[in-house]
């Protein structure tokens, strides 16, 4: 029999645990995906102290001894199986030290250096030695120089092979390289990057990675230019034949909208009209006027410059059909939140800002509008394009990373699921706003472009097999 591609993947947030943003759907989806087809693989992150403990079952699997700077910290690593997938969640002073996922960096640092080193030290403990170790993004970069580290000293680790994903490229973790010296984790040099990125985690992960992807394919392309680079891309570049890029996937248990009790009325293909309660339920809720002839456009989405959403509010004025209405929902930077505040009252009669982080009331703008818009200055691969599609909610997006290898136009595609704009400008995002508003005047022609976008298949399955191919690819690399 052959045997099982082992995997430790690690990553700051997962489902069903603790959720920030979309690499939480990703470390929950992906690795179910993986054990689904028989890929031996434990999805590793910190025991966040907003982690609610009463709601999992967690046994103690290993304690181990790290050493930081001379000082021994102990961690205990707990599993917890959820979906037949056996997760690892690591405790320890650094993990209580930094309570919430993302906060204070220096923090941030210790506590995900810190579970790196744990991680690789209890498959030592355990015996369970890894033939990938999978980590993603700066957090857990740490795990890919600790590998390269080990290999270099001794038998035990001399077959495992390290894939690094970047999921959100600008965010380096500036800051917590003195952090990482503390883990004895050092830094290689590189004549590609420019000094100050060097000892960064994101730079380190690429440059001692015996593989990189990301989670696009347009994205993996991107970031080798100078304008998605981030001033890496001389090094990605240098590395592009070691770099792919895979689409993410959506898990369609846990986004169906024929299930989905957030919703006022289920519904599938078959029945899109039924949408028709829940733009209703959604109106209601917001005060808006209750008229299904208005088309409702939302966003769910983090407020951070990287979404675009400065381009929306300049946008909406002067759009050429008067029947629209709005919802965002949102948190995130305290500017961008005070510029929405000011917005929804400046449009009080037909926009709604909520500013708060609502997963309930996320599923019933997927299933209750009737676009969602997505103005990103980049965006890796965006995964509420692809909810919207599933909950038959027209995406409205700009041509960059992953929202263009997922939507098609519908004025360059028989199979159109959505609507395009390039520049970054709300000229255009106005242009493409009027198309949509244009469109949804003809009702037939509307359900058939919602039918487009929920016929579509967004699961894990496929990102599931190019990642187990790539697994088997990278675990033969020989790396002497
Ligand atoms: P990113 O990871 O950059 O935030 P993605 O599109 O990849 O963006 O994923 C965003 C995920 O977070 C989606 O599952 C979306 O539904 C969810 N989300 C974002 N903002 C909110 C919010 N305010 N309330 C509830 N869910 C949200």
């Amino acid at each position: 029999m052959v045997q099982e591609l082992r995997v430790l993947f690690l990553a700051a947030e997962a489902e069903p645990f603790v959720k920030v943003g979309g690499l939480a759907d990703v470390a929950g989806g992906l690795p179910r995906a993986l054990s689904r087809i028989g890929v031996d693989i434990r999805p590793c992150m910190p025991l966040h102290a907003t982690i609610d403990r009463s709601q999992f079952s967690l046994d103690k699997l290993a304690t181990v001894e790290i050493d930081r700077k001379g000082l021994a910290l102990k961690a205990t690593v707990y599993e917890c199986i959820v979906n037949e997938v056996r997760f690892w969640l690591i405790d320890g002073d650094p993990v209580r030290a930094a309570p919430g996922v993302y906060g204070d960096v220096e923090r941030d640092a210790d506590k995900y250096a810190f579970t790196c080193v744990a991680a690789l030290q209890a498959c030592e403990a355990l015996e369970w030695i890894p033939d990938i170790v999978h980590a993603n993004d700066w957090h857990m970069a740490a795990a890919v120089m600790y590998l390269a580290s080990v290999r270099r000293k001794g038998r035990v680790w001399r077959d495992t092979h390290s894939i690094y994903t970047i999921h959100n490229l600008p965010y380096m973790g500036a800051g917590a390289q003195p952090i990482l010296g503390a883990y004895g984790l050092q830094p290689q040099s590189s004549p590609s990057v420019p000094e100050a990125l060097l000892e960064m985690p994101m730079t380190q992960g690429i440059l001692q990675a015996d593989w990189i992807s990301t989670v696009s394919p347009n994205y993996a392309r991107e970031i080798t230019t100078a304008e998605f680079g981030a001033g890496l891309d001389p090094l990605l570049l240098e590395r592009h034949q070691h770099l792919s890029g895979i689409l993410n996937g959506i898990d369609l248990d846990i986004w169906d909208p024929s299930t989905d009790r957030a919703l006022a009325q289920p519904f599938n293909p078959s029945n899109i009209a039924a949408r028709e309660s829940n733009k209703r339920a959604l109106q209601a809720k917001l005060g808006l006027e209750l008229d299904p002839r208005i088309a409702l456009v939302g966003l769910v989405t983090r407020l951070d410059h990287q979404k675009g959403v400065d381009l929306l509010w300049p946008a909406l004025n002067g759009l050429s059909i008067d029947a629209w209405q709005l919802v965002l929902l949102g948190t995130g930077d305290d500017q961008l939140e005070r510029i929405c505040k000011e917005q929804a009252a400046e449009f009080h009669n037909r926009v709604r800002v909520v500013l708060q982080f609502d997963p309930e009331l996320a599923r019933l703008i997927y299933g209750g509008s009737d676009m969602l818009v997505i103005p990103s200055r980049y965006e890796p691969c965006g995964l509420t394009q692809m909810i919207a599609m599933r909950y038959g909610s027209v995406p409205i997006v700009r041509a960059t990373g992953g929202l263009a290898d997922t939507v098609l136009d519908v004025d360059h595609s028989d199979k159109g699921n959505g609507f395009i704009f390039k520049g970054y400008n709300p000229s255009e995002l106005r242009v493409a706003l009027n198309r949509a508003l244009t469109c949804y005047q003809s009702p037939d022609r509307w359900q058939e472009i919602q039918r487009n976008g929920m016929q579509v298949d967004f699961s894990w399955a496929h990102a599931a097999s190019a990642y187990q191919e790539l697994y088997r690819q990278t675990s033969t690399l020989d790396v002497s």
